[in-house]
């Protein structure tokens, strides 16, 4: 397993100092990939392109990234900054084929949409390497 450019694994969440400040330690801790889907996931592990959130903010709450469209774009535009500063031998686009930080300026501009966007589906998309995540997990 590659090790995270983007948040350290020490038991803090990265959602909870990003949204709240709150730098506190949890118990446990959830690798989340922050570019997925069936070929970026293996990518987003190389390139170690993964935050570490509590359960709250991974899949349960109000602003957990697999429920919250614009908190899963915040990431994923952080994580191209980030990939750009440490990689600036490598483009983006060819290694993962969408750009981010564009998406995320046409996503400001469309506020209403927030939580309903049609095809927000990135929760069955990771569903698909599900096994391979909980088992990460667990370890
Ligand atoms: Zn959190
Ligand atoms: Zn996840």
């Amino acid at each position: 397993m590659s090790k995270s450019i983007m948040h350290q694994k020490d038991g803090s969440c990265y959602l909870c100092m990003r949204l709240n400040l709150d730098y506190d330690t949890h118990k446990t801790t959830e690798e989340h990939h922050v570019v997925f889907g069936v070929q970026n996931r293996t990518k987003a592990e190389h390139y170690g392109l993964k935050v570490y959130l509590c359960h709250e903010h991974h899949t349960e709450g109000k602003y957990a990234v697999h429920k919250n469209y614009k908190i899963a774009r915040m990431l994923q535009n952080e994580a191209q900054m980030r990939f750009e500063a440490v990689h600036p031998e490598l483009d983006w686009m060819s290694v993962f084929g969408r750009n981010y930080k564009q998406d995320e300026q046409s996503v400001a501009t469309s506020q209403e949409t927030e939580d309903t966007e049609p095809g927000f589906r990135f929760l069955e998309e990771e569903e698909i390497n599900g096994t391979q995540e909980s088992r990460i997990q667990r370890t």
